[in-house]
């Protein structure tokens, strides 16, 4: 019966197992969809974080082609100034310088710390930008320390080297940028779009500042375009129209943000409107002969302001991306703690059901199979904790324990019928009151003892002896007290006789004993031993006075193989008996059988 349990152990996953390993499996794959979904939104913020930080980085690499771009107006005017410097424009070519190194010193700051090598390739093309700004500056200051007269005589143009040089730096500036976009674009695409329009207005106010700069030798020698400057300006104009139609373009294919196209507006009014048709007439006065009808101050006052809405063009364009990515991150933000909290919540609900499922279903389930098997043992001491509940569980539970109630009621019922058959059957063989054989037992066992000494061709001898005046006990202490009289004897001769041989009560006041393996003088020993202790015994009556008996014996003894007839032998043993109580009673007297 333990097999039943223990079994099938050996061949399938035990119940609690599996249900634990399924629990562990599904629980698994929630906290992986969960992480993953977490680390998507986690992606998105982080890429646009760093986006973002790209894209900063961007600008202020945009800023010093800006700056350098600006720093180029009043180095010209320097070289053009009387040789009394006037305050003004020493001061706005210092604060030019200030202001750009102030954008070096940005761009590098931010990014000294990088060790990737977008960031290491940027920082090399700023620090060589700043090192030709740093040579043009010097040519710049020496030019303006010549004598006026020198850098002004009609005919000689102060050289146009450092200005050259100064727009390299730009180039070199936008270098930067372009390693830099590439970088913010690549770590988050959607920055692609406002950060090639920003670079397209970069290159934009770049150009406009060089169509400017054009003008600045001639007007400030009072002198006709030259050769070199009737070339490059339509190629400037042209690049600059191409650039303003790439941006608009761009804007009108990403269905730019209201914002841009305002500021797309703003240019076309301002630099379109009123910067580019000034620039034409000044090229039609240039190519007439040099009557500008202004001095190089009073021309950059009114060129440069138009540019400053290219500027603004460019700083709305990374607005719009600041904006967007803001956007973006917050939204991302939002759904890694809705996930989040989604997910722990399912992961909670999991948790709940499998515990609930444990609790009512498996634990019960579990309890129920022992006691089932245990009642299937036929151990039914231990009862099953019924739940209160009303389900499924409940009602097995209940059943089971039903089952065991009546398992262990039927139990009690057999081993009831069984001791009662015991008693009866024991009845049937005993005398109630001296607890011997009766006479029908004596009879069965006298046959099977009887077989056993011929097998062993032993002889045998039967003893039968009878109370003496008995009646007299009777008459004189009452019928209870000679029932004491006979249960006594009968205890007596229990102890004297051996396990193998059969006593029994044969009727009345007369008890019988079979002895095998005893032939007649040992019977006759016996019988004298037994005679002795009786006579020496002292029973109470009822009334506590006591009583001595005595008996007479009668002893038949043969050979097993010779008793054939067993009711001969007991008449023989019946004979002496009688003659024993002829003889006077209380002796022993052995026939012949
Ligand atoms: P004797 O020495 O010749 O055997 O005389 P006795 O009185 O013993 O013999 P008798 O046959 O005259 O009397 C036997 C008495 O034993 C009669 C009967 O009432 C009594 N007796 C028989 N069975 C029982 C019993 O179970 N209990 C009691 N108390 N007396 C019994
Ligand atoms: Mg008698
Ligand atoms: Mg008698």
């Amino acid at each position: 019966m333990p097999g039943l349990l223990s079994g099938a152990g050996e061949y399938c996953l035990r119940l609690t197992r599996l249900f634990l390993l399924t629990t562990c499996v599904l629980l698994t794959l929630v906290s992986v969809m969960l992480v993953r979904s977490v680390m998507q939104e986690w992606n998105t913020v982080s890429a646009a974080l760093r986006g973002l930080r790209a894209m900063e980085l961007t600008a202020l690499a945009m800023t010093i082609a800006e700056k350098a771009s600006f720093e180029r107006g009043p180095s010209i005017a320097a070289m053009g100034d009387t040789d009394a410097p006037t305050p003004a424009l020493q001061e706005r070519l210092a604060k030019a310088r200030t202001v750009s190194d102030a954008a070096f010193d940005a761009a590098l700051k931010a990014l000294e710390h990088s060790a990737r090598d977008e960031h290491r390739a940027a920082i090399a093309q700023i620090e060589k930008a700043r090192s030709e700004l740093a040579q043009a500056r010097q040519k710049v200051s020496r030019i303006a320390a010549l004598p006026h007269a020198e850098r002004t005589a009609p005919g000689t143009r102060f050289t146009r080297e450092p200005i050259d040089q100064m727009f390299g730096v730009v180039d070199i500036a936008l270098e930067a940028v372009t390693i830099l976009s590439a970088d913010a674009e690549r770590v988050y695409p959607e920055l692609t779009q406002p950060l090639v329009g920003a670079r397209l207005a970069a290159e934009l106010r770049e150009y406009a500042g060089r169509l400017g700069s054009q003008f600045t030798s001639p007007i400030g020698a009072r002198q006709p375009l030259g050769i070199q400057e009737r070339r490059d300006i339509p190629r400037i104009i042209g690049r600059i129209e191409e650039l303003r139609h790439l941006i608009e373009v761009q804007a009108r294919a990403n269905a730019a943000d209201a914002r841009v196209a305002a500021a797309i507006g703003e240019m076309k009014s301002r630099y379109f409107g009123i910067g580019l048709p000034f620039i034409n007439s000044l090229t039609v006065a240039g190519e007439a002969g040099g009557d500008y009808g202004m001095n190089l101050p009073e021309f950059v006052a009114r060129y440069v302001p138009e540019m400053a809405s290219i500027v603004t063009l460019r700083e709305t364009m990374f607005e719009t991306a600041r904006t967007g990515a803001a956007a973006s991150i917050a939204k991302a933000r939002h759904n890694l703690h809705i996930n989040a909290a989604i997910g722990v919540l399912v992961l909670m609900i999991e948790i709940s059901v499998f515990l609930l499922i444990r609790w009512r279903v498996l634990m019960p389930l579990l309890a129920s199979t022992k006691a089932v098997v245990a009642i299937a043992a036929g151990k039914l001491d231990a009862p099953l904790r019924v739940t209160t509940r009303t389900d499924e569980i409940g009602d097995m539970q209940r059943a089971v324990n039903e089952l065991r109630h009546t398992s262990a009621e039927k139990q009690r019922l057999e081993r009831e019928r069984e001791q009662l058959i015991e008693k009866l059957q024991l009845h049937s063989s005993t005398d109630f009151l001296t607890n011997l054989l009766n006479r029908r037992a004596f009879t069965e066992r006298v046959a099977q003892q009887l077989a056993i000494a011929r097998r062993s061709n032993w002889p045998v001898s039967l003893i039968m002896f009878d109370l003496d005046h008995f009646k007299r006990v009777n008459d004189r202490y009452g019928h209870a007290s000679g029932d004491i009289v006979l249960a006594g004897v009968a205890e007596i001769a229990s102890r004297e006789f051996r396990a193998a041989d059969t006593l029994a009560r044969h009727g009345g006041e007369e008890f019988i004993a079979l002895l095998v393996n005893c032939g007649e003088a040992d019977a006759r020993a016996f019988a004298e031993r037994l005679r002795e202790s009786i006579a020496a015994a002292k029973f109470a009556a009822e009334d506590g006075t006591e009583i001595t008996i005595t008996a007479s014996f009668g002893i038949a003894s043969a050979p097993s193989s010779a008793v054939n007839d067993f009711n001969a032998f007991s008449n023989a043993a019946d004979q002496a008996l009688y003659r024993a109580k002829n003889q006077g009673r209380n002796c022993v007297v052995s026939g012949v059988a």
